[in-house]
């Protein structure tokens, strides 16, 4: 059995107080088989120091692009395509709109991720797309843009059921992250249920949102096992189904990434 963590900030971990590092990370997480990972940009600036970071590691593949909540205030397109046309990035992002923590500079967030999605089609990458609290304006902004053209996926995904169904017509995946583990996540916990296993990736995002059992420590790829499991139970599959069908998801879509 192999799972991949499909969307980790693998330079974002707090090493220094943990007082371990990457490849005891990616060792631990390999110990509960996790074979893959990719590590997911959200600065320009601190894209450099991330490959760097990950360059030892063949089983760690890169993307790259400007999140929306860090706005630089707007996203160098030059550098962008420049940075991601580096051969270890597979896919272009995370981009996207969050109207929830953000609302104060829309504008802002959809010129870069217009941006984003030029530079993917450009390059024939796959996008990574943010999306909270924004359903009208991140479909419209795919449709504009001719997303379509390179697919990606809907990360982190908490949104309504219309909202994946719509972006999977347009050849996206939706990936669930440890929110769909919490207590208060019946709605979301709905929604996969209803995906079609075809279209589904796994992910922890970590350091952020660490699933249950593991709430209050920092989140780590290791975890995706859990988000695998309770995703695996909400669809009546095994673990180890779960895990294959995913896994060729993951390599489907992210098509540069080289098992
Ligand atoms: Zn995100
Ligand atoms: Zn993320």
């Amino acid at each position: 059995m192999m799972l991949v963590d499909s969307h980790c900030h693998l330079d974002r971990l707090s090493y220094g107080d943990k007082q371990v590092d990457m490849a005891s990370v990616l060792a631990a997480a390999h110990a509960r088989d996790i074979g893959y990972f990719l590590s997911v940009s959200v600065t320009l600036q601190q894209f450099p120091e991330m490959m760097t970071a990950i360059a030892p590691f063949t089983n760690v593949f890169a993307s790259c692009g400007v999140h929306p909540l860090n706005q630089e205030p707007v996203v160098d397109a030059a550098l962008l395509r420049e940075l991601a046309s580096n051969n270890r990035v597979v896919a272009i992002g995370e981009t996207g709109l969050d109207y929830y923590y953000s609302p104060e500079n829309k504008s802002t967030q959809q010129a870069s991720f217009r941006e984003h999605i030029r530079v993917a089609r450009e390059l024939g990458k796959p996008l990574i797309i943010h999306t909270r609290d924004a359903q009208v304006d991140t479909l419209r902004i795919m449709a504009e843009e001719g997303a379509e053209q390179v697919g990606g996926v809907l990360h982190c995904f908490t949104e309504s059921l219309e909202m994946a169904q719509a972006a999977m017509a347009m050849g996206f995946y939706i990936s669930i992250s440890g929110i769909v583990t919490f207590r208060n996540a019946s709605a979301l916990q709905a929604v996969v249920r209803h995906l079609p296993l075809e279209r589904l990736l796994v992910e922890t995002d970590s350091p952020y949102l660490a699933p249950i059992p593991h709430r209050g420590k920092e989140n780590e790829p290791a975890f995706v096992r859990d988000v695998a499991q309770f995703v695996a139970d909400l669809k009546h599959v095994s673990l180890s189904e779960l895990a294959d069908i995913t896994t060729r998801n993951f390599f489907d879509l992210f098509s540069l990434a080289k098992r």
